[in-house]
């Protein structure tokens, strides 16, 4: 039953804060029970921005995995049964309760993570919105009918659930990204074990929290922590139908191979490089904020930001404006006020960016706006990286190369719409794509001709909303239907066809009707 939202405030505020003990070790969710894990191999989360310790993560024990996929598995057959309406009012709930505790979570994000309060919000709402399409997601479970086919044949199709479905979590969207994944799963009937990131873990505690909080049947969401060993057992236990994956390629392509041997569905969302083409005739004003928000913001930390500006002819002219707008963005603590680039998820992932960055500029790139070194005050522990501008990089630099994942703008100069063109469609990752121009034409034959799942024209970051789905294409994904709307449900169900013959003759015991006209 769901209990007052006010009690779901103060639900979460307590685990905001106990959060922040030390000590606090954070426990797995096992068949609607928080059970503390019994492993000492422990990791540390830190508020990015002072290295203070958060919390600590467990790597569950095989025991404490199978304990889970078992509570997934054995809430199962009542979850199936359960009313497709009932299932989608628990959604309905469940939205009320994360709107209602959006700041509580937008402040969880914002210390184990990292990034802005601002951003921390947007995080939790872009999922909100999934939710949202999860308590009207009846429609898409419809099958198909066609009656006739032979005299008295019909055949018709439903969509019915897998079973037990399995998430593994980023650390770049705690809130969004378990949210792309359980809702929709549940919605359609299936039970679910969710790993989040075990750099943060927080949001996805507090998400399950709130779904037991409206109605989700005890076991049909489950949370185990951990790291490799946990994601290889998810993709090796039988009763596991389908994997949803987001994170790195080198991560992705390997549970998208052991999880797909081991006959499961595995959708894949990998990592990225996004270009911005910016046309001679493009709105200034809007392409110069669109691209410095879209490459710097959330510290370059998002898989759709932008980080290859790519300049056709005398477009050239506004890298200089973009470096002046880029020194302005305050790099300090995601709560301090006035925030734009909040710190890196860790040390090694600075540390990384900065190596990139050097590399690139060892390569021939010219380095116009050099982040490295930035110690915000009260923060000088923190993992910063101030926004960096490379120019002149080529297409073999390993700035270009390699996805950096930093607030670093790669910036190159191409003299056609073709060069440019040719230049997004020969790098191998497919997530998204901008082009800012005032003409319809070259937006048109843009959209036409790039091989990218995602593009904007005159949007600098195309993330549909979850009426659509999140197509990113190539490098960018790896398996069958992709997230959310109508791909979402078609991959959380399988469809069962059935045709059926019934040639209707008269029961016996009852007269045919006969009519006679005078
Ligand atoms: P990551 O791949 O390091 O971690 C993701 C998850 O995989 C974590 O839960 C982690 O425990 C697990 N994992 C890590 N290494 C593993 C391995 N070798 N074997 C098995 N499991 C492993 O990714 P990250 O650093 O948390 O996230 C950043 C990456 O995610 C970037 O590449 C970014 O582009 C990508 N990303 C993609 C999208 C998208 O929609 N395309 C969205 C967000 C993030």
């Amino acid at each position: 039953m769901l209990r007052p939202v006010a009690s779901t405030k103060l639900m979460a505020r307590l685990h905001f804060q106990s959060a922040r003990r030390a000590a606090h070790i954070v426990p797995n969710r096992i068949g609607g029970e928080l059970v503390p894990s019994k492993s000492s191999k422990l990791s540390d989360v830190r508020d990015p921005a002072t290295q203070l310790l958060v919390c600590r993560v467990p790597e569950s024990s095989d025991a404490e995995m199978a304990a889970a996929v078992r509570a997934a598995a054995e809430a199962f057959p009542a979850w199936r049964n359960t009313a497709v309406q009932a299932r989608q009012r628990v959604m309905f709930k469940l939205q009320v309760l994360i709107r209602d505790n959006m700041e509580e979570l937008a402040r969880s994000i914002t210390q184990e993570q990292g990034k802005t309060l601002a951003d921390a919000r947007g995080d939790v709402f872009r999922g909100l919105e999934v939710v949202e399409a999860a308590a009207g997601a009846a429609p898409l479970m419809m099958g198909e009918t066609l009656e006739q086919l032979s005299g008295g044949l019909d055949t018709y199709s439903f969509r019915q659930p897998l079973g037990v479905c399995a998430g593994i979590c980023p650390f770049n969207f705690p809130a969004m990204i378990p949210l792309w994944m359980f809702p929709m799963a549940c919605v359609a009937g299936n039970t679910f074990v969710l790993k989040p990131s075990e750099k943060d873990p927080g949001a996805s505690m507090m998400l399950a929290e709130m779904a037991d909080q409206a109605g989700l049947p005890k076991g049909v969401l489950n949370i185990v922590h951990g790291a490799k060993d946990t994601v290889n057992f998810l993709c090796d236990a039988p009763e596991i139908r389908a994997i949803s994956f987001v994170g790195s390629n080198v991560a992705g392509e390997h549970i998208h191979a052991r999880a797909t041997a081991n006959g499961k569905r595995v959708q894949a969302n990998l990592g990225a490089k996004n270009h911005v083409v910016i046309m001679p005739d493009a709105d200034r004003e809007a392409a110069l904020n669109a691209v410095v928000g879209a490459a710097f913001g959330a510290a370059g930390q998002r898989c759709m930001a932008l980080s290859v500006a790519v300049f056709v002819g005398e477009a050239k002219e506004l890298l200089g404006d973009i470096v002046a707008k880029a020194k302005t963005l305050k790099v300090t603590g995601g709560f301090e006020e006035g925030a734009d680039v909040g710190p890196m998820i860790t040390k090694g992932a600075k540390e990384r960016a900065e190596r990139l960055i050097q590399e690139g500029v060892n390569y021939g790139a010219e380095l116009v706006l050099d982040g490295r070194g930035v110690k915000p005050k009260g923060f000088e522990q923190g993992n910063f990286l101030g926004p960096t501008v490379l120019a002149g990089v080529t297409p073999a630099n390993p700035a270009y190369t390699n996805e950096i994942f930093g607030p670093v703008l790669c910036c190159t100069c191409v003299n056609t719409l073709d060069q440019a063109i040719a230049l997004i469609n020969g790098n191998p990752y497919g997530n998204g794509t901008a082009i800012f121009t005032q003409s319809g034409a070259v937006a048109r034959k843009f959209q036409y001709e790039i091989d990218v799942g995602q593009v904007g024209i005159n949007v600098p970051v195309p993330v549909p909303l979850p009426m659509f789905s999140f197509t990113g294409s190539r490098r960018s994904f790896v398996g069958g239907q992709h997230f959310y709307g109508k791909q979402g449900i078609a991959f959380f169900t399988q469809t069962k066809t059935v045709t059926s013959s019934w040639q209707y003759k008269p029961l016996a015991g009852t007269s045919q009707m006969t009519t006679s006209f005078p």
